[in-house]
């Protein structure tokens, strides 16, 4: 009994010492790891090959920005689109969760949508004898119709990104990122999951 008592503590004592090992290790040699943009290119790279096979869509010319403040976005210039990364959300995301976020952003200039203008508030006073102003009342119609055009298009990109990545996915990047709880609702109705505890 004494003897594998002994045996016990004696490769226990051994384990932690391997173990100090790897720690000291891996502190002095640490493990590169590709640059975390270059990953968003590599998957970038491989689902628009996919996209042009599949669909023989007609790729905008993309760039990937790696913003360090930017909510992930993309943005139009002429016939360039930049999609606009923030750093933090590049080492956030798991390859698959990237591959669904660059397949919405890309399918945006695909399916032809355009960045919606808002509506400019107006100069004048909003109530006039307690009674809310023509001008405001329009603005306000405005308002309502540019967020339902807003979310149309995003619900489009959704569906066009389930086809190239996962569902799961990219329900996990709008329960994330989307702030809006309506429009977090809409979407992931839109995907099939009923609520964003899916
Ligand atoms: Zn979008």
């Amino acid at each position: 009994m004494k003897k594998n008592l002994g045996i016990i503590l004696l490769s226990a004592l051994l384990m932690l010492d391997i173990a100090a090992h790897f720690v000291v290790l891996s502190s002095l040699y640490p493990m590169y790891s590709v640059d975390s943009g270059f990953r968003a290119k590599l998957i970038l790279n491989s689902l628009e090959s996919e996209i042009v096979r599949r669909d023989n869509s007609k790729l905008p010319d993309v760039e990937i920005a790696n913003n360090p403040i930017h909510k992930f976005n993309i943005i139009f210039y002429d016939d360039k689109a930049y999609i606009h990364l923030n750093r933090g959300l590049i080492r956030l995301l798991s390859d698959e969760e990237m591959k669904a976020l660059l397949a919405h952003e890309l399918a945006h200039p695909i399916l032809g949508h355009r960045p919606v203008v808002m509506p400019k508030l107006p100069n004048g006073p909003r109530y006039e004898n307690n009674v809310e102003t023509i001008e405001y009342v329009e603005y306000n119609i405005a308002v309502v119709k540019a967020r339902e055009e807003m979310l149309k298009m995003e619900i489009e990109a959704d569906r066009y990104a389930s086809r190239f990545a996962d569902k799961k996915a990219i329900a996990a990047l709008i329960n994330q990122l989307v702030i809006d709880d309506i429009e977090k609702e809409e979407r992931l109705h839109a995907l099939g999951f009923q609520d964003s505890s899916q």
